[in-house]
């Protein structure tokens, strides 16, 4: 999204600016309104931060049990950091609790049942579930989307190939449903295509296994606020 459209958008979306002095949300998102004013810090950042203990050949149950605990240290990090503590305080580990969800989805891959259909194909070796979707991220486009909520907007929306259901009403029909092929987006490149988002004035998104790869908070660089 070029420079003139994001001024555009303050014109035609300008609820997306005034939602900021709206009690109802002020209160129901209070820690999103902290992180795009730069105020504290995303989430996945402070996953960073978690220090996490596995092997290569724990199993999935015991992967999940370290997730809790590094759960119950997330939400006390998550605490003392959105009361001041710098996060750059804070040494980085050398496996983190966002390591440990990209292990433990990795895992799943190989099993799939990452829905409830549980099409246990193993997706890391060609494997294709009822979605369609193997391992790589295939992307049909990235884009600002000015038509969502205006706590959101705007948003920074990336249309991944697939679905694990087929309504009959879907408006994405094509891209749902692998009637067009998409492009094949690496972890990596997909870390640049958020980042860029997010400089343009993009208020969010989220790809965990892009995020290992991201450095920037969500409100460093503030859009509206
Ligand atoms: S539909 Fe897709 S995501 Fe769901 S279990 Fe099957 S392969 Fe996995």
């Amino acid at each position: 999204m070029s420079r003139v459209l994001i001024r555009v958008w303050r014109v035609a979306k300008s609820e997306a600016l005034t939602v900021h002095g709206d009690n109802a949300a002020k209160r129901s998102l209070r820690r999103y309104f902290r992180v795009l004013r730069n105020e504290t810090v995303s989430r996945f950042l402070i996953a960073k931060k978690i220090a996490a203990e596995w092997s290569e050949d724990d199993s999935l149950s015991k992967l999940w049990l370290e997730h809790a605990r590094c759960s119950n240290d997330f939400q006390s990090l998550e605490r003392k950091i959105d009361v001041g503590t710098p996060i750059e305080e804070i040494p980085s580990p050398g496996k983190s609790y966002l390591d440990l969800k990209i292990r433990i989805a990795t895992e799943i891959l190989k099993d799939c049942h990452f829905c409830t259909r549980g099409c246990r194909v193993n997706r890391l070796k060609d494997g294709l579930g009822y979605c369609g979707c193997g391992n790589a991220m295939m992307v049909s486009s990235i884009f600002a989307h000015m038509g969502e909520e205006p706590e959101l907007v705007p948003s920074g929306t990336i249309f991944t190939m697939g679905c694990t259901i087929r309504c009959c009403h879907c408006q994405n029909w094509a891209i749902s449903q692998w009637k067009e092929t998409g492009t094949e987006f690496k972890a990596e490149e997909m870390a640049t295509e958020i980042e860029q988002l997010r400089l343009n004035g993009c208020r969010n998104v989220n790809l965990v296994e892009a995020n290992r790869h991201l450095g920037l908070n969500n409100g460093s660089k503030p859009s509206s606020a």
